[in-house]
């Protein structure tokens, strides 16, 4: 199953962008959007949500501590690495000032800024502050509230619909049989039926769909279900 977390990198050195970008593409549970400037990743991450953001701290128009900052009082959580050509600046990196969550000296190993970014995306995930992308919206588990990310509409979950929603996007908008899901949802003694669950997904779709009979978000698949991420 493969998980698509969306990774911003801002970063100038073409040959370091280029470098990470051939190595996360060995690995299907990343998708890589890239910044050049610290203008391109504030106006970027005004229309997407990623869910977790490397940041080079010497960028041609602004010093990255700075832009880590610009972000933060964005209201912007995500979990932010910086990558820094001096370990001396670690202290202004990790000040509350900035607000990033960890730093990786250049050069690195790219094993190193793997396990960091898995890391950082799995307590984020886990987190009271975590945001999933669903389509149109902005999925905040911890308080089961679905928000459209344009106009600020908030539509209220319950505990089930909410763990589906998490769930299917745990999987990237692959397919998840409705067995899996089922398991995962009400666990694997409950002596619940798929029945059940279409009966939530139907119920999900009258909430979240314009068109619930023709659902663009919360798609049905041979043996499944797939969210349009
Ligand atoms: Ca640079």
């Amino acid at each position: 199953m493969s998980a698509a977390q969306r990774i911003l990198l801002v970063e100038d050195d073409d040959a370091l962008a280029e470098t990470l970008a051939e190595q996360l593409a060995l690995h299907s549970e990343f998708s890589l959007t890239r910044a050049e400037t610290a203008k391109q990743a504030l106006e970027v991450t005004g229309s997407i949500r990623f869910d977790l953001i490397l940041l080079d701290v010497g960028l041609p128009d602004q010093d990255g501590r700075e832009t880590c900052k610009i972000l933060r009082t964005k209201g912007i959580a995500t979990p932010i690495i910086m990558l820094t050509g001096a370990a001396t600046d670690a202290d202004t990196i990790l000040g509350l000032d900035a607000g990033a969550n960890d730093y990786i000296t250049k050069p690195f190993r790219f094993g190193i800024l793997l396990a960091r970014m898995r890391a950082h995306l799995r307590s984020q995930q886990n987190s009271e502050t975590a945001v999933l992308a669903i389509g149109p919206y902005d999925l905040r588990p911890a308080v089961k509230v679905l928000e459209m990310r344009a106009g600020g509409d908030k539509i209220r979950l319950t505990e089930k619909e909410t763990n589906i929603l998490k769930f299917l996007h745990r999987a990237g908008g692959a397919a998840v049989p409705r067995e899996v899901l089922l398991h995962e949802v009400w666990g694997y003694n409950a002596q619940v039926s798929t029945h059940t669950l279409e009966t939530h997904i139907y119920r999900l779709r009258q909430k979240i769909e314009a068109d619930p009979s023709d659902a663009q978000i919360l798609q049905t698949v041979e043996g499944g279900y797939c969210l349009q991420l």
